[in-house]
């Protein structure tokens, strides 16, 4: 049965993450459409690879799309939000870095469209989460440790991904403690240690490479078309 692809409009275009979406969703013809990609300052080319691009000024001429996903920057992140509203469009966003402000927007946003906003898109990391939340609902009184590796460009410590993942063992009722290492290239890696007397549990993720993020988000964006107003987890729309 043939389905109509989904329309997609990319916000953030020209970034690392906007080309992997732009890269990995040419891969997927069938079942997505990119109708319109924006970048910060006035795109280099009109059209690339059939996709009309514009600058974010034009953001209010965008055409007809189902979901935007946006993985821009924070200034870049309130316009995308109200015209998703504007148009009663689904949002996939991953910028990090957003005001409480802009949060408070986004959670009333979720009254109106349906929504998902993470700070790790990868699905594996969805799965850890959930892991994580049970593993601590369980094991009552063990010591909880977090410990992430980034390369050395990475600025923060911790990782937003490791206080995403120490939420959901705070919500298992651990209290974890967290400890972060800056070493070469690595592109994130997140080992929650749960450690009672003589044994352990490891629970580790590995990213070995950024398409896992834009995969995530194109995934998200799928399950997201059709649904009811709401703010989903990337953990929410994993099947089972
Ligand atoms: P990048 O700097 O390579 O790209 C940023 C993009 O945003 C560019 O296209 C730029 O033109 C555009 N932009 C800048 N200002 C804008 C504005 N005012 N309006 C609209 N667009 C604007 O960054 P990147 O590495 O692609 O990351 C983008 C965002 O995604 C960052 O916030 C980063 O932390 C986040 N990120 C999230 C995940 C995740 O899984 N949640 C993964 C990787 C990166």
């Amino acid at each position: 049965m043939n389905q109509t692809p989904l329309r997609l409009l990319i916000h953030g275009a020209s970034g690392r993450m906007g080309q992997a979406l732009l890269r990995l969703a040419a891969e997927n013809t069938d079942t997505l459409q990119v109708v319109a990609a924006f970048t910060g300052r006035s795109p280099a080319q009109r059209v690339v690879d059939g996709v009309p691009h514009f600058a974010a000024s034009e953001l209010s001429g965008a055409p007809a799309f189902d979901v935007a996903i946006d993985f821009s920057l924070p200034e870049g992140f309130d316009p995308i939000l109200s015209l998703c509203v504007e148009r009663g469009a689904g949002l996939v966003s991953g910028t990090t870095g957003i005001s409480q402000a802009q949060r408070a927007t986004l959670d009333a946003a979720a009254a109106k469209i349906p929504l998902v906003w993470a700070s790790n898109f990868s699905l594996g990391v969805a799965v850890l989460d959930e892991l994580v939340e049970r593993a601590a609902q369980a094991l009552a009184g063990w010591d909880c440790d977090i410990v992430e590796s980034h390369h050395t460009r990475k600025l923060d410590a911790p990782s937003g991904t490791a206080l995403t993942l120490g939420a959901a063992a705070g919500r298992g009722g651990a209290q974890p403690h967290y400890a972060s290492l800056r070493a070469g290239d690595i592109v994130g890696e997140h080992l929650v240690q749960f450690t009672g007397l003589g044994e352990r549990i490891e629970l580790v993720h590995r990213a070995s490479n950024r398409d896992i993020f834009a995969r995530g988000a194109l995934f998200a964006a799928g399950q997201l078309a059709g649904r009811a107003a709401g703010s989903y987890r990337v953990r929410d729309l994993l099947a089972g």
